[in-house]
């Protein structure tokens, strides 16, 4: 991460354990004008109790939870919270919209922010992109050491830093070219170009930041594409982040999330040949492992971690959330120490 971003996952902001440097993903550009002024992350305690309000954005196109499945996974997390980091939470939707519409009635704060926008995403049609591309990857790489690009990349022996650099790219276009054309159930690709900022980062991220109706935002769509802010994680998936958490200068949280679940929903092939198949009646365990990661930033203000074993707190190399998530489920909570962040 970089100092102040938010975390792609997860695509993020903070500081990595092993570099000493940022590794949430926080947004490059400053807060709007109306916004509080940025404040340290404060501490939540646990001796009290919270609400998390879900706010669930469909994309009709693209399989979805249906309401009872969405309250069982509200449980799961609630039981999570409260076993894993101590919290005791309630969940409550607050909302459920058509993700297109949603988007549409946000126009204002795209408009207001539409320079931090292009400042973001990198526009894959410009000429200038794969450049920009090459100089971000090299950023995010510099700091780490070989073997944690070899494993996040499943590469190697590497043996520089511009070797590791141009493997990278060349799995990232191929990667973001099959997940863009991924089959939905009417043989159509999921990445239609007419709206293409509803798998924007910067858009979601953006969107999230200035969120007053909710805390979390669960959609069954995913964010793809390339952004000046990707972590190697987001990187090495061809430019898929699963998940955001970032600042919220408007949230008591300070921080707010979103989640986007068709990476999990969808058995096109390319997911399941990255990730195998999801048992049915593990799904909402798997998206509820998920979720743990991402309040592990909101709740415990955790910093994004590489390197601890089966850990809750390490995002999923690849698109393996199954077998990520059932090795952290059978370790159990890390007892390895924590960073935290003081901004997302
Ligand atoms: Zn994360
Ligand atoms: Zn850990």
């Amino acid at each position: 991460m970089k100092p102040s971003a938010p975390f792609h996952l997860c695509a993020t902001l903070c500081l990595s354990i092993l570099t000493g440097l940022a590794a949430s993903r926080p947004l490059l550009a400053q807060p709007p004008a109306a916004a509080p002024p940025a404040t340290a992350l404060r501490d939540l305690p646990k001796t009290r109790s919270y609400e998390l309000r879900m706010l669930y954005l469909e994309d009709p196109r693209l399989p979805s939870l249906t309401s009872d499945q969405r309250t069982a996974l509200y449980a799961k997390i609630e039981h999570l919270l409260a076993t894993w980091y101590g919290y005791k939470v309630r969940v409550r939707e607050t909302g459920q919209h058509p993700l297109a519409a949603y988007y549409a009635a946000q126009d204002t704060i795209f408009i207001q922010q539409r320079f931090r926008l292009k400042t973001i995403d990198l526009d894959l049609a410009a000429a200038t992109t794969p450049a920009r591309l090459r100089a971000v990857i090299a950023a995010d790489f510099a700091p780490r050491p070989l073997p944690q690009i070899e494993r996040y990349l499943n590469a190697g022996p590497l043996s520089s830093q511009p070797q590791a650099v141009k493997i990278a790219e060349q799995q990232f276009w191929k990667k973001l070219v099959e997940l863009r054309q991924a089959p939905l159930a009417d043989g159509m690709p999921f990445f239609d170009p007419a709206s293409a900022r509803l798998n924007s980062y910067a858009h979601a991220a953006v969107l999230i930041e200035h969120l007053t109706e909710a805390d979390f935002m669960l959609t069954n769509s995913m964010l793809l594409g390339a952004d000046a802010e990707m972590p190697i994680y987001v990187i090495a998936r061809g430019g898929l982040s699963t998940a955001i958490t970032t600042n919220n200068p408007r949230s008591p949280y300070q921080a707010a999330v979103l989640a986007g679940l068709f990476p999990f929903l969808s058995d096109a092939p390319v997911f399941v040949r990255e990730r195998g198949v999801i048992p049915k009646d593990e799904l909402l365990d798997v998206i509820a492992t998920l979720c743990l990661h991402e309040l592990g930033h909101f709740f415990l203000r955790y910093a994004e971690h590489y390197d601890h074993p089966h850990c809750v707190h390490v995002a999923p190399p690849g698109l393996n959330y199954y077998t990520w998530h059932q090795a952290i489920r059978a370790g159990g909570p890390c007892t390895l120490p924590h960073q935290k962040v003081t901004r997302y």
